[in-house]
């Protein structure tokens, strides 16, 4: 039944406009000969982000990791961060990298967010702001999460990189918390090859979001302020303006590869998937499946490397959990997470995008469920 793909089957595709669009974009940027710092096309992509955040307040950055560094410094923060586990490591490191210690706590093993039920018993004099993840287009739970940091006066501050586009409860995701960071780099559902914005409330961090962000410059001979350099330039700006029209399209294409994935997985014992939720209007941004060994009878790496014979290049997203990487085993390798730790070992992101065809999704599904049948029927021969 399953067939080895001639091509590599990587596990995204980055979506491109048609050429000729982003052509007509460049013309402008060599007729305005302006290549970056607040150019037109950078106030024009700002204003369609704007109207498609419904917010007032959103600064652009050169990528998204630097804009959730800069919205720490903005947020004044100190001291502790309460933070979760499973994410990319751009979310430790921007804690870290401003020197303040993450406290790590665990997700939850429903949907891999931070569990709200531990945060509370990890709040100190020293916490200073609560950094959650909304995993693969999953949010975390946010009302909770409001009420948590309002309670203890934190920053509630959203690593939103993978929730592009998501809807909760009829709201933006990004009206949720103190400040949001969306990144618009290549592999995510929605690109402006690099790059990467904030969402925020208080309209008074902008002055201080924009010094950050552009070295303190307010003037020719006014440097007002230290920061970093993290503009989006120009070409950033111009392929964002022409891939936000595609969203659309892109999370319709991925939403059928989902259907798929979700029907014929249902019927692999031993390979769990999230469930769907009807409060929320996704973005089909990651499909995540949790490899239960015990059933499924094969491991995620065992499965992992069956997919490679058969060209299908999945990956261990997120595997190794953030506290057992080596730059932060030594200091924190010994915190206690057993969900994060039981998900890291048995996740595995199957391939996503919106130009991939259903008989691609449909062999990947087969590869899944003839690897668990070959299992049994071996099992059923050695118990003969
Ligand atoms: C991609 C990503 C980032 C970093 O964004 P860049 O634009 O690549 O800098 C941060 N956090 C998460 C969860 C991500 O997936």
């Amino acid at each position: 039944m399953a067939e080895k793909f001639i091509k590599p089957m990587a596990v995204t595709q980055a979506s491109l406009p048609p050429i000729e669009e982003f052509v007509a974009e460049l013309k402008i940027i060599w007729e305005n000969h302006w290549l970056t710092n607040q150019g037109v096309l950078h106030e024009k992509f700002r204003t369609q982000l704007k109207q498609f955040f419904r917010a007032d307040q959103v600064t652009l950055c050169v990528n998204g990791h630097l804009a959730l560094d800069i919205a720490i410094k903005a947020l004044k923060l100190t001291g502790e961060v309460i933070t979760t586990p499973f994410t990319f490591v751009s979310t430790t490191h921007a804690v870290v990298m401003n020197n303040l210690t993450p406290v790590f706590c665990d997700i939850k093993l429903d949907d891999y967010t931070i569990d709200e039920e531990k945060i509370e018993g990890l709040i100190t004099p020293e916490t200073s702001a609560i950094l959650a993840v909304h995993v693969y287009g999953n949010p975390c739970n946010v009302e909770k999460l409001e009420k948590i940091a309002q309670r203890h006066n934190l920053k509630l501050i959203f690593d939103a990189a993978h929730v592009f586009g998501v809807e909760y409860k009829g709201r933006p995701i990004s009206d949720y918390g103190d400040i949001s960071m969306f990144s618009f780099h290549a592999t995510k559902v929605f690109n402006s090859i690099e790059g990467g914005a904030l969402v925020y409330r208080d309209a008074a961090l902008e002055t201080s979001l924009n010094n950050f962000k552009n070295f303190g410059i307010t003037g020719p001979e006014d440097i007002v302020a230290i920061g970093l350099n993290a503009k989006m330039n120009e070409f950033q700006a111009a392929m964002g303006i022409c891939n936000l029209p595609r969203l659309p399209q892109e999370i319709a294409s991925r939403k059928k590869i989902v259907e798929i994935y979700r029907d014929r997985l249902a019927r692999v014992p031993g390979i769990r998937v999230i469930a769907e939720k009807s409060t929320l209007v996704p973005n089909y941004a990651y499909f995540p499946i949790l490899v239960d060994e015990k059933i499924y009878g094969k491991t995620r790496n065992e499965l992992f490397n069956q997919l490679k014979t058969f060209n299908v290049h999945s990956r261990k997203y997120f595997y190794p959990l953030i506290p057992d990487c080596e730059c932060y085993a030594e200091k924190y390798g010994n915190v206690d997470l057993p969900v994060g730790r039981y998900v890291a070992q048995r996740i595995l992101t199957l391939p996503l995008y919106g130009e991939m065809m259903l008989l691609e999704a449909q062999n990947i599904c087969n590869i899944i469920a003839d690897f668990f049948q070959k299992n049994t029927n071996e099992s059923l021969e050695s118990s003969c």
